[in-house]
């Protein structure tokens, strides 16, 4: 066997002596070349120091706080194989290097990892239930073949099932990770019962939702409508979201007549009324708590917020009152046609509409089914008020004392942000091992560590188990590793995933296909298996964003008038509005790992940026991906206040099919944290020189 290797830091220009502030890996773990071992902060720069090779983590040789230069060893692997002298003689400064070698043409990715609708940074938590099973009920279930937190490939077996006649597997639907299993052997179980839940990945489902590229979907011809029904129009958009809305309103504008269904009395669907738009009102209320507090190390006191909970709720409720009234006179200007009640189909042309007043009945020429996603809830758990989803939370009816946030993604997170500024203890936790898992763990550091030190605590691969009424309170017990005590919470909130809303509108009296997860499949026309039916937004797929659902809506909306449009973005940017923001789009690290993509990585510490450090904020960072050899942009990761605005700017560029060159020949504004971008690109190029520039190969 070969000598273990020994892991030295590479070349970091003019640093020495830099504190390791966090090792990766312990002695046993398995490592692939490139995986991060250990992280190094200097004043300037975060860094993550890469393994050279593939291979078995021997000694640690350094730990958390010891200071290192180029050169010091940083642990011993094993069975790393070839290139061994890829270490240990200094040489490993060259696998350390931002820089790898080219040999791959990736494509950008078109999904990003993460959405409003995967509050843990999951795809989702798909319930599975037992299958049509033929003729069979209340058949035992004599084996379970998962547990909670193992990972599954779709089609793996999850439980036996055994009649007089047959045993029988049922499959897992999806891939991903088992959460809450809910039966046990000896229950009994027909179709439709609960089996478990499964954290999605979510994979395959490109940036137009549920169809992969191209794919052209089995179509069945349009039936003519059949009788009559009390409302016609050319265009039916089901569902008066972002999606919906903007959908009405360009086939109106596109000269088609329409009719909009929505079951709730204001128009704007989960993101103006519940989602987007109240939870940024209160982020923005946080982020000027939070800077009154900064201000005291920059010589400014002022004294602790009072917090008029009724005025805070007015205000936010006046934000959303005004653009839901906004949409109202938009569809009037337009003619669009507002039919309010809950509609389902009951064949391919009409659809029936229960509402205050009765039911009323709407038949269509063409419809887009733009009726969206609800949040998931955990089985199990005590109906409780005081159990709360995040519609529940934007009420801010109280400010509880002990917060319990269960999900560490995007909507958990942003939660946090709004009750720690108001002044809750908040607990957070995650069933995976970093908080918005799928994105790059070098954007969420500084997240991590300014919430850390901010809140009650943050446990990470832990589950909740149970959840108990009291009197007191709500009785919480965890599961995993590095599980807590129990303790009680004045309330929990729960953010762990959304569903789409598929199997709730009666799609198969239209004859449209509903797949296991309850989304609706799409081709790049955002048709449905039935071509003069189309759907967007949340109920076609990943990622479950507003920015997808509305440019979704004009495609749909588009090819309804004829018109040879396709839904063919490069990316769809994701965005956490935290405090620092987090924000990334096109291909990520993970997900160029993951696929075997080499990619040419660029970074710039904000430590380093004159606008950063006047904010008070350096702890940001901007990371560009680009394609080696030709350096066109594949992907950014953005993380610092406002990185979600800065963002922009690179989907931009990444549209365009921007290069290094292109990002930094642009003049950016000075002193702008837009100027990190064209910093980073400088940095790939190697023309930086607010920073030393990289060493190249
Ligand atoms: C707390 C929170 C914060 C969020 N923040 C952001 C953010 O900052 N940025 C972002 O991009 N996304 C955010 N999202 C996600 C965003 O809200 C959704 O992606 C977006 O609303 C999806 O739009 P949609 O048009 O597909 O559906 P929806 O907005 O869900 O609208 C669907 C509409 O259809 C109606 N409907 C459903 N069924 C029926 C029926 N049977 N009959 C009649 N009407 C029906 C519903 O009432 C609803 O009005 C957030 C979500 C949440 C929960």
């Amino acid at each position: 066997m070969a000598d273990p290797l020994e892991v030295r830091v590479p070349d970091i220009g003019d640093f020495a002596d830099v504190p390791i502030i966090e090792v990766l890996v312990s002695p046993g773990d398995t490592v692939a070349e490139e995986d991060p071992l250990v992280t190094l902060e200097s004043d300037k720069a975060t860094m993550d120091v890469p393994s050279p090779a593939a291979g078995t983590v021997g000694e640690l040789k350094v730990s958390v706080g010891d200071t290192v230069s180029e050169g010091t060893v940083l642990l011993t692997l094993d069975g790393a194989g070839a290139g061994g002298d890829a270490a240990g003689d200094g040489a490993s400064a060259e696998a350390a290097e931002p820089t790898v070698a080219e040999d791959a043409t990736p494509q950008p990715a078109t999904d990003g990892p993460a959405s409003y609708g995967s509050e843990a940074g999951e795809y989702e938590a798909i319930e599975v239930h037992v299958p049509d099973i033929g003729d069979f009920s209340d058949v035992p279930v004599i084996e379970v073949m998962v547990h909670a937190g193992d990972t599954v490939a779709e089609e793996d077996p999850l439980i036996t099932l055994e009649s007089d006649k047959a045993t029988m597997d049922v499959p897992s639907p999806v891939a991903g990770t088992v959460r809450d299993i809910a039966l046990k052997v000896g229950d009994t179980v027909s179709e439709g019962t609960l089996i478990l839940t499964v954290a999605g990945t979510g994979a395959g489902v490109g940036a137009n939702g549920g169809a992969p590229d191209e794919q052209r979907l089995p179509s069945v011809p349009a039936p003519p409508v059949e009788g009559t029904a009390d409302h016609h129009a050319e265009v039916v958009v089901f569902g008066s979201g972002p999606g919906g809305y903007t959908a009405a309103f360009r086939a109106a504008d596109l000269g088609l007549k329409v009719i909009l269904i929505e079951r709730y009395e204001r128009l704007g669907g989960v993101c103006l009324n519940v989602g987007c738009i109240p939870s940024k009102a209160l982020l923005h209320v946080a982020r000027m708590i939070a800077e009154s507090e900064e201000a005291k190390g920059q010589g400014i006191t002022f004294a602790a917020p009072e917090i008029d909970l009724d005025g805070l709720r007015s205000w936010k409720e006046s934000v959303v009152a005004r653009l839901t009234k906004g949409l109202d006179g938009l569809a009037k200007q337009r003619k669009v046609e507002v039919v309010r009640g809950t509609g389902t189909f009951t064949s391919p042309n009409v659809i029936r509409v229960e509402g205050a007043d009765g039911a009323t009945t709407v038949s269509f020429d063409r419809c887009i089914i733009a009726a969206g996603s609800s949040a998931v809830r955990l089985p199990g758990l005590p109906d409780d008020p005081r159990i709360i989803d995040s519609t529940g939370a934007l009420e801010i009816e109280d400010i509880p004392g002990k917060l319990l946030i269960v999900g560490g993604g995007i909507i958990g997170l942003e939660m946090a942000t709004v009750y720690d500024a108001l002044g809750s203890a908040v607990t957070v936790v995650e069933l995976m091992d970093q908080l918005i898992p799928g994105a790059d763990k070098d954007l969420i550091r500084p997240l991590q560590k300014r919430i850390t030190g901010r809140y009650e605590a943050i446990h990470l691969g832990t589950k909740v188990a149970s959840i108990e009424a009291a009197d007191d309170g709500l009785r919480v017990t965890f599961e995993g590793e590095k599980a807590p005590e129990a303790q009680t919470f004045d309330r929990v909130l729960l953010a762990v995933g959304r569903r789409p809303n598929g199997p709730r509108i009666g799609a198969e009296a239209a004859g449209v296909l509903v797949d296991e997860r309850g989304f609706i499949p799409v081709d790049r026309q955002m048709r449905t298996n039935v071509p003069h039916i189309h759907a967007i937004g949340d109920i076609v797929g990943e990622p479950m964003l507003a920015h997808k659902a509305t440019h979704e809506g004009k495609v749909a909306a588009e090819v309804c008038a004829g018109h040879h449009t396709s839904f063919d973005a490069q990316t769809i940017p994701s965005v956490a509005y935290t405090d620092p923001e987090v924000a990334w789009m096109g291909l990520t690290e993970t997900d160029a790992k993951a696929r075997g993509i080499e990619v040419e990585k660029a970074s710039f510490p904000w430590a380093a940026s004159g606008r950063a450090l006047s904010l008070g904020r350096d702890e940001g960072v901007t990371k560009l991906l680009f394609e080696p050899g030709t350096r066109r942009l594949l992907g950014a990761g953005i993380v610092g206040p406002n990185a979600g605005e800065l963002i922009a700017e690179t989907v931009h560029a990444l549209e365009l099919g921007a290069d290094a060159e292109d990002l930094s020949l642009t003049v950016h504004p000075h002193p702008t944290l837009s100027e990190t971008i064209g910093f980073a690109a400088e940095m790939a190029e190697g023309t930086i020189t607010d920073l030393m520039p990289p060493r190249r190969r």
